[in-house]
């Protein structure tokens, strides 16, 4: 029997099995395509998602091949600085899903992921034990866990029966890649009566572009596209040679749960959004890394009983926000007021004068403010939040989480007996609390006074004389 099973080889699968295999949980990855994917969706990685990649090794691979802007000029804004943010990737960086799903392939093989094609799931039953699965050519597996990284149609999602609630957007949007000539690179929404226009850069002289009208007609993609950004942006930028086109409905849904029993759920199986406003992707990766470390956790039988359950706890309420703020931006842009979008443009502005208004649209649009609540009652005020990087004496703070383990930063060191779950780490620049415990996530588990530190370890990695499955230093 497979530890874990992951239906769907997209970002938040493959994310989801490198977490796993990271943390030497074997696990397999079956997606129904029949290899990797070529079409691009997602353009837009934001702060959080690349500091969380950043805590894998992988941003910086990332960053080097995209596009990073640091200040955008998004359509229901003048203008938003990026760059003002406190975190090493103050930036909207600019990168094709499929460049970002390469990588994750690459790790996940690297780590000895089993990824197989041809393989699409149709049936799904689980006990208290396991989860079986059929797939569609009469294959049986069966796994301690599954998880339904199988995207916005979600086969798992409707086999156990969590629902979706919502509904879909009632105008499509039009995509289609084209060439626009070297020229100053036309702004990445634009706004008029009629819609939004959307322009996205590949990087070689391609460009993804969109319109999502108002008003549907049957006119074919190409020369509808065109004529939008005539009327909106007052050209068509000389884009030609069109090679893809799509018709796209958006959707907004959200499943009521994201675990039934020992199935869960991440990505657009949990989640589908407006792309305006790029979310989609960057809440699936984060998903994946809240879920591996503790589904591998409960692998390893050192997970405290609550442990699973915070992932529905803490995912969804970050999924609910990020729906309604994709929902409150698609309204603006799509309401064909300019009155209404006048007056949100001065509304955002002055507010992103202000320090708390900043944070809060900032850290809201690069998913940097998003805490979980704190496990339990009486905790320090940087409980449940990211944990900022900074120099320790092993490296900055996202490179010692690298390991996948905790990480306790103090100037007190960590047993012995409990090395392979947590990494000790000085911090150069103490400013915080004397002691603060680091999820593999990079969230703040516990912080406090020194005396705390045994408490905090005993709650989050379990009692150090507990008999550690992995054999190593099983002993106080
Ligand atoms: C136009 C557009 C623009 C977007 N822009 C952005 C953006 O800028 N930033 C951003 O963050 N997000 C954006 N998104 C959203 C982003 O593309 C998705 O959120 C992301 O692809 C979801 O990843 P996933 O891994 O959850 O699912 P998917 O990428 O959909 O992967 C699901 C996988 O599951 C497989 N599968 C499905 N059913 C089965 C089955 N029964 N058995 C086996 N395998 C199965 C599929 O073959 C697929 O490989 C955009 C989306 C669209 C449509």
């Amino acid at each position: 029997m497979n530890d874990v099973i992951i239906v769907g080889a997209g970002p938040a699968g493959l994310m989801t099995a490198c977490e796993l295999a990271l943390a030497g949980i074997s696990c397999t990855v079956v997606d129904r395509r029949g290899g990797e994917s070529t079409v691009t969706r997602a353009f837009g990685l934001h702060a959080r998602a690349l500091e969380v990649l950043d805590a894998r090794g992988m941003a910086d691979e990332l960053v080097a091949r995209g596009n990073p802007l640091r200040t955008v000029y998004p359509a229901y804004a003048s203008r938003v600085d990026f760059g003002r943010l406190d975190t090493r990737y103050p930036m909207l960086l600019l990168v094709p899903q499929n460049g970002t799903e390469k990588l994750l392939r690459r790790r996940a093989t690297d780590l000895g992921v089993d990824i197989r094609h041809h393989a699409r799931v149709v049936d799904l039953t689980q006990d208290a034990e396991s989860v079986r699965l059929r797939l569609e050519d009469g294959t049986e597996l069966a796994a301690q866990y599954v998880v339904g990284a199988d995207g916005a149609h979600s086969t798992v999602r409707d086999l156990v029966d969590v629902g979706f609630a919502g509904d879909a957007y009632s105008l499509p949007m039009l995509l289609a890649d084209v060439r626009i000539p070297a020229s100053e690179p036309p702004p990445i929404t634009q706004v008029g009566t009629e819609g939004v226009v959307v322009t996205l850069p590949f990087g070689d002289g391609w460009f993804r572009v969109g319109a999502w009208l108002r008003e549907e007609r049957d006119d074919a993609e190409f020369a509808r596209i065109r004529e939008a950004f005539r009327r909106i942006a007052g050209t068509d930028y000389g884009m030609s040679e069109p090679r893809w086109f799509s018709r796209f409905t958006a959707e907004r849904r959200q499943a009521r749960s994201y675990r039934s029993g020992r199935v869960f759920l991440v990505g657009d199986a949990a989640h589908v959004n407006s792309p305006i406003g790029g979310q989609g992707m960057n809440t699936g990766i984060q998903d994946a890394v809240n879920l591996g470390w503790k589904l591998a956790a409960d692998l390893r039988g050192w997970a405290p009983p609550w442990l699973l359950d915070t992932y529905h706890a803490e995912r969804h309420p970050v999924g609910s926000a990020v729906l309604a703020m994709t929902d409150h931006l698609t309204g603006l842009v799509l309401s064909g007021s300019r009155l209404r979008l006048e007056v949100n443009r001065r509304f955002m502005a002055a507010l992103l004068h202000t320090g708390p208004g900043r944070r809060r649209i900032l850290g809201s649009l690069s998913g940097l403010e998003f805490a979980y609540p704190p496990a339990g009652p009486g905790a320090h005020p940087l409980t449940g939040r990211r944990a900022a990087d900074g120099p320790t004496d092993r490296g900055r703070l996202y490179e010692v989480l690298r390991a996948g383990t905790f990480v306790l930063l103090s100037d007190q060191e960590v047993p012995l007996s409990r090395r392979n779950r947590v990494r000790p780490a000085r911090p150069l620049r103490a400013t915080g609390p004397e002691a603060a415990l680091i999820r593999p996530d990079g969230y703040v588990a516990w912080a406090g006074d020194r005396d705390g530190i045994e408490q905090a370890l005993v709650k989050w990695c379990g009692p150090a004389h507990r008999t550690d499955p992995e054999g190593r230093h099983a002993t106080a």
